[in-house]
């Protein structure tokens, strides 16, 4: 069985992730619930507001979810308010505490300085960053590996199959990090 790639549904950009992931040939599974997610190979979870999403996240159930899921190795892809949600520190009580960093909510500007950059990578050549009200990542546990910097500041960032990005690749016409993420979900699915 083709197993889907989940997207989090519950608020945020989701309709744009899964568009991409349709896009590269992925079947998608939008998931606002706990039943919604059984079949999942992985599941990344949108910008937005991370106090809207962690609410929503623990009201659910999705949060207990996710976290164990995670512990059986399911690949989550956090961008932006995803990667708050999923930060081991941030200034929020919803945190999934599923990567080692620290996270400061805002820290790239109000929504009027949103901005494109280009970023550094050895990765993923010539990519770039759409950053809206993103936040920072201020600290790396000893684990986390950077895949992609913003002026020496690490703005994508990787531990067991767990990826945090503070930008929007869902918003530009390269999918690169989306391709990424797909290649640990078919890993993880054949796996099971
Ligand atoms: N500033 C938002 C928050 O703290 C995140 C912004 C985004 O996801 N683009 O939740």
């Amino acid at each position: 069985m083709v197993q889907p790639v989940g997207v989090l549904a519950l608020q945020g950009d989701f309709a744009e992730h899964g568009a991409v992931l349709q896009q590269l040939g992925c079947q998608v599974q939008l998931v606002r619930t706990v039943a919604e997610a059984k079949t999942i190979a992985g599941i990344i979870i949108p910008g937005g507001e991370s106090t809207a999403i962690g609410k929503l996240l623990k009201s659910t159930g999705l949060n207990r979810w996710i976290q164990q899921a995670a512990r059986r190795g399911l690949p989550v892809y956090g961008t932006c308010a995803g990667a708050i949600v999923i930060a081991k520190q941030v200034d929020s009580p919803y945190t999934l505490r599923l990567i080692d960093i620290t996270v400061k909510r805002n820290a790239y500007g109000r929504q009027l300085d949103s901005f494109t950059a280009p970023l550094q990578s050895t990765l993923f050549p010539n990519l770039a960053g759409v950053f809206i009200r993103a936040p920072k990542i201020t600290r790396l546990g000893p684990k986390v590996k950077t895949l992609a910097w913003y002026k020496q500041q690490p703005v994508l960032v990787e531990t067991d199959r767990i990826l945090a990005g503070c930008f929007h690749p869902e918003l530009t016409k390269q999918f690169l990090v989306h391709r990424y993420f797909i290649e640990h979900t078919r890993r993880f699915a054949r796996q099971k």
